[in-house]
């Protein structure tokens, strides 16, 4: 749905060639990333590119929302949750951590307060951690990650893995890691940054785990163009973008 960093790809004002880049996959909107499986519906994040996103891909199901972490980019979108209200009747299912779940309640305190605003959103909230669980009958494996000093999730279904906003990944997780069609993770730039993967560490990482396809995501302008950055890269290895589709 979106294969940009907090900011997007262009970023307002930024005369740089990738800003300026003429090919659709230089625009990159918010991460976030939608499955179809089982009949089901589950998107992964609610940044502030939700409604675009939903009404790009022209989507009319949504059977739960998975929040890998609090950072605005990944849930300023929520208030249009609205529309599926409105379609099912029924609030929206969101899964997150309790630390997650906190935040949106402070976040987004009209959804949640005692005396609700005549039309306001309608979430029904599910607390998860590290345990696997069900999302609208979907079994998901939460894959604990360090984003900085923020421990944050990832999550494995079937055979793909969606892993944003990451710097760190402890010894353990790698065995839920294996056997993966899809490998999806973040990366924002070359060269270290404090609390997401540079593109050397994105490479060790897909080289541990070894999944068929790794998809770069989470990609910030300060890489070169989409075509540029596709060409240095290792065979297996696929700079996503918006609207990119993934049948496995
Ligand atoms: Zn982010
Ligand atoms: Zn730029
Ligand atoms: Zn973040």
């Amino acid at each position: 749905m979106g294969t940009g960093t907090s900011q997007g790809v262009p970023v307002i004002g930024c005369n740089c060639p990738v800003c300026r880049s003429a090919d659709v996959r230089d625009k990159r909107l918010r991460a976030s990333a939608l499955l179809e499986t089982e009949g089901k519906v589950l998107l992964v994040d609610a940044g502030p590119d939700f409604r675009q996103q939903l009404l790009r891909e022209r989507v009319r199901q949504l059977d739960g929302i998975l929040l890998t972490h609090e950072h605005k980019d990944h849930i300023a979108g929520l208030d249009d949750v609205r529309a599926f209200n409105h379609i099912t009747g029924k609030p929206v299912d969101v899964y997150a951590e309790q630390r997650v779940l906190k935040a949106l309640k402070r976040e987004f305190r009209y959804v949640f307060s005692k005396t609700k605003y005549p039309g306001a959103p309608e979430m029904t909230l599910h607390v998860i951690g590290e345990n696997r669980f069900r999302a609208a009958d979907v079994p998901v494996t939460p894959i604990r990650l360090w984003h900085h000093r923020l421990p944050v999730l990832g999550f494995r279904i079937d055979n793909l893995a969606y892993i944003t906003d990451v710097n760190k990944v402890e010894h353990e997780e790698f065995a839920k890691l294996k056997h993966l069609e899809a490998l999806v993770v973040g990366t924002v730039r070359r060269g270290k940054h404090v609390s997401h993967f540079s593109l050397e560490e994105a490479l060790a990482f897909i080289a541990k785990v070894n999944p068929r396809t790794a998809y770069l995501t989470h990609l910030s302008h300060q890489f070169e163009t989409h075509a540029e950055l596709q060409a240095s890269l290792p065979a297996g290895v696929q700079v996503a973008y918006d609207g990119l589709e993934i049948k496995l």
